[in-house]
């Protein structure tokens, strides 16, 4: 009996399916449509096992509806846009987008995303993928852009897009704005320092028999626990629980920020304080994170930015301008320990938003954005949602939450 080479085997039937078109979208066919909806395949590297598995769910579809009589459109199809592509030709490479021309470094990210395609077009062929190469696509491609970039004018012209300042989720290594979805969490360790802040006048002596309250011969001073001592210049004001037994004696006294001590911010209760973190006393600067714009919004709080689009000191923070975050912290934690200001450090597990790509932890900055209005269209959404039948139900649930955080 012939030995069976699965091999040589595949390879003839997929070469015959290729040659009698088998998986081709008819055009001029009266039979109903079916369209399957590709998540266009990221060119930023080959297939590995788990697209494997995701795109054959998606194959499985698509065979069903065949054999079902249906007139299948199921193209194959790429996504060359993105900052993955530039992300890994840059750790290639070890240069940023910003030390090339421009126009070269796109043809080096073409060449990268070609290459890619190349592979993973013969990998969905030996995976037995039923895509269908005569309606191919790539999001790069004249037509593609053509396409983008009139619906871009078309949004603007009718007054749907804007440019504006507001702050954005930023990666400082890859200079780019990030949706919130694009944020991924990280477990790390860092460093909780409890930091001094003197009150602007003198204060009774009882005071002193609480927590988190001290005096030196400077004076007395409250303790706020902090893992940012970077943006101390940008603190706008302190908060207390209302129900924390401090907070009658605190609220509406002002403090000085160290580690100038020059800066004074009010005293304020807010029931978004954690009483169980730190100290209870927290300093709220702009903008660390997301909640930090509640703070913002809620006080009308200057958007003074401690930190730019390079992920450098902005000279808001005076001496510290121009420096690395990470060194900006070291050299601010030094300062103050020189200067007694701080009373102690100690380790803390902490969850922090990541870039995606590159893991380098988000900032919030003032960036200068495109934006899309999206708050008008909600009910259109939700009502096309409505109108539609979903498998599994539980998706429908999942879209509305997303529609209704839009914000
Ligand atoms: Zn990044």
């Amino acid at each position: 009996m012939m030995e069976y080479d699965q091999k040589s085997l595949e390879e003839k039937w997929q070469k015959k399916w290729q040659e009698m078109n088998i998986y081709n979208f008819d055009f001029k066919s009266s039979k109903q449509p079916y369209s399957i909806d590709v998540p266009p395949r990221y060119a930023s590297g080959p297939l590995h096992a788990g697209h494997a598995v995701h795109y054959t769910h998606i194959d499985f579809a698509a065979r069903y509806k065949r054999m079902r009589g249906y007139n299948v459109f199921f193209p194959l199809c790429f996504d060359v846009n993105g900052i993955p592509i530039e992300e890994r030709v840059e750790r290639q490479l070890n240069i940023t987008r910003k030390d090339i021309d421009r126009h070269e470094f796109t043809k080096l990210c073409s060449a990268f995303a070609q290459k890619n395609i190349a592979t993973m077009t013969n990998q969905f062929i030996r995976l037995g993928e039923s895509m269908d190469p005569s309606i191919y696509y790539q999001t790069d491609a004249e037509y593609y852009r053509r396409i983008t970039q009139i619906s871009f004018i078309e949004l603007f012209n009718k007054g749907y897009i804007y440019k504006g300042r507001f702050p954005v989720n930023w990666c400082p290594r890859c200079m780019t704005a990030m949706a919130d979805a694009e944020v991924v969490y990280s477990d790390r360790t860092t460093k909780l320092n409890t930091i001094k802040f003197y009150f602007t006048k003198p204060q009774d002596e009882q005071l002193l028999k609480y927590p988190g309250i001290g005096k030196d011969s400077h004076g007395v001073y409250i303790e706020i626990a902090t893992t940012r001592p970077e943006m101390l210049a940008v603190c706008q004001i302190v908060a207390v629980h209302p129900t924390d037994e401090r907070a009658p004696w605190l609220v509406g006294q002002t403090v000085k920020v160290p580690p100038e001590l020059t800066k004074e911010v009010k005293i304020v209760q807010d029931d978004a304080v954690d009483p169980n973190f730190g100290t209870g006393l927290v300093m709220i600067c702009t903008v660390g994170d997301k909640e930090d714009l509640k703070w913002v919004f809620k006080y009308k709080l200057p958007l003074e930015m401690s930190i730019d689009e390079e992920g450098k000191m902005t000279s808001i923070t005076g001496k510290y301008k121009g420096l690395k975050i990470d060194d900006a912290r070291k050299t601010i934690i030094e300062e103050m320990t020189k200067n007694g200001l701080l009373l102690k450090q100690e380790p803390l597990a902490q969850s922090i938003g990541v870039c995606w790509r590159c893991k380098t932890p988000v900032e919030f900055i003032n960036a200068k954005q495109w934006f899309l209005k999206t708050i008008p269209f909600k009910h259109l959404v939700l009502d096309k949602s409505n109108a539609m039948h979903w498998y599994p139900e539980f998706m429908k649930i999942r879209l509305e939450d997303w529609v209704n955080s839009l914000e």
